[in-house]
């Protein structure tokens, strides 16, 4: 086979593996020789060598069949270093070229110190995800993979995986841990693009024992970061290596996010992190008060003070913590106990806030669980009546107990007009009077979203 039959088969490379793979993993390779229907092709490192002829060999193959070159198969070996001019040393065996390269510093976000295990406090609504998480920190042979953590914000996602972090450190020490956000990841994809360090990348992130990944619902729709994702994902996957996802919702539910993502992602242990309840965000709440009072022991709370918080205040944690933190400064401050009366002075905006708690998508999920219908087509096309109905009575509910304008809610609704959610409305307050089925089922849904 002549050079320029290459030449032409690596255009038509060009298209079958697109532009990234091409100048990542195509462009570097040198056709050395054709011996004996093995067309060899020598690479710059051992690390590529493996890649290619993993996910690239059978594509090239086909190709230069297509080409009419005498290949039954493709081989690739790393390129010897050029020799050391003027040197007296002997020069190093090929093995010694071709030994791993030292893993590099991993790439990861700090850790909170604070977000241990040991800090976060166990209640029936993040019971199973907290058990799950223990089990992928204890080690041991992976047997869910992913994890696959979601649930709304300020529930202690990011807590539970840095909880896994940090035991996993304290565990087995020798493994390496990569904890990272989605957004870092797709930042540090870009910017290996850019520098044409793409190989160190993947080095780097094919390295890892154990991959964090936070807040995945942010690659929705970047679209080749995805596709670096989900290799990455798959060559860990492969290795036996245990990775932990979190996401704001369950990955069926995360728009413009690649279908075989979406089914990865779903083959591990998928768990939710339900909202808080009045019981755990007490128990948050004591554990955190009590903390506090160690610290400074003439902090004084007057009894009732906690469980009106725990009433009030809504189902994010984070939310609750700053609550009490800027009770405590306040408190401290003023050198008082503090009282019912200080704390709903002192927090009266916060406590404003949470009165206005529920939201139309905690309606469109409560409503589409109800109705055992898909999240998605409550948000979606389908106009059949099994699925319109829910829509319409999350559409009235949503008018009710939020303070969304019709205009806003029709957006929630998959961009529907104000004037359609005006008529699910209307159809819902005419229906109550008729058919009372559907006005048990508002009623119940109202209660339950208010509680
Ligand atoms: P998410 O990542 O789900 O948005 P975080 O993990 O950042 O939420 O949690 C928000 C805050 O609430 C953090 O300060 C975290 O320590 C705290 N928190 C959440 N859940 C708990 C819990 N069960 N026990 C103690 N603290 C919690
Ligand atoms: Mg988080």
């Amino acid at each position: 086979m002549k050079n320029d039959t290459w030449g032409r088969v690596k255009q038509q490379l060009l298209e079958s593996v697109g532009r990234n793979n091409f100048a990542n993993w195509i462009e570097p390779l040198e056709l050395t020789k054709v011996d004996n229907g093995v067309a060899v092709f020598s690479v710059p490192t051992s690390f590529m060598a493996n890649w290619v002829s993993r996910n690239f060999a059978d594509t090239i193959l086909t190709h230069l069949k297509a080409a009419n070159a005498p290949a039954s198969r493709v081989e690739f070996k790393v390129a010897a270093h050029q020799p050391q001019p003027a040197s007296s040393e002997p020069k190093p065996a090929a093995a010694a070229v071709v030994a791993p390269v030292e893993p590099a510093e991993l790439p990861g976000a700090p850790l909170d110190a604070r977000f241990t295990f040991d800090n976060f406090v166990v209640g029936k609504p993040n019971e199973l995800a907290h058990a799950a998480a223990r089990r992928v920190a204890e080690g041991g042979p992976v047997t869910f993979n992913p994890l696959f953590l979601y649930g709304g914000v300020g529930l202690g996602k990011t807590h539970l995986m840095h909880a896994i972090a940090h035991e996993t450190r304290t565990r087995n020490p020798e493994l390496r841990v990569l904890y990272l956000s989605a957004e870092q990841f797709m930042y540090r994809f870009v910017q290996a693009l850019r520098d044409r360090q793409m190989i160190d990348f993947k080095q780097i992130f094919r390295s890892v024992d154990v991959l964090m990944v936070d807040d995945v619902q942010f690659i929705a729709g970047k679209d080749s970061t995805q596709e670096e994702f989900f290799h990455t994902f798959n060559a860990l996957v492969d290795q036996g290596k245990q990775i932990i996802i979190s996401a704001d919702r369950a990955p069926g539910e995360i728009k413009n996010l690649e279908d075989r993502i979406k089914s990865r992602l779903q083959c591990g242990l998928v768990v939710d992190l339900h909202p808080t309840d009045y019981e755990l965000r007490l128990g948050i709440l004591q554990t955190k008060a009590e903390a506090y009072r160690a610290q400074y022991p003439g902090l004084q709370f007057a009894d009732g003070v906690l469980e009106f918080l725990a009433h009030r205040i809504s189902t994010n944690v984070r939310v609750l913590e700053g609550a009490l933190m800027r009770l405590f400064a306040f408190a401290s401050l003023v050198g008082r106990e503090i009282t019912l009366d200080l704390t709903q002075e002192c927090l009266a905006d916060i406590l404003k806030q949470s009165d206005r708690k529920v939201t139309v998508e905690e309606i469109q999920r409560k409503v589409s669980e109800h109705y055992a219908i898909r999240l998605s087509d409550m948000i979606g096309p389908k106009r059949v009546r099994s699925i319109a109905r829910p829509r319409q009575v999350a559409m009235y509910l949503a008018k009710q107990l939020t303070s969304r304008s019709l205009p806003e809610i029709g957006r929630r609704f998959g961009g529907r007009d104000h004037t359609t959610v005006m008529h699910g409305v209307r159809r819902i307050e005419e229906l109550k009077g008729t058919d009372s089925q559907i006005a048990d089922d508002v009623e119940m849904l109202r209660r339950a979203l208010e509680a």
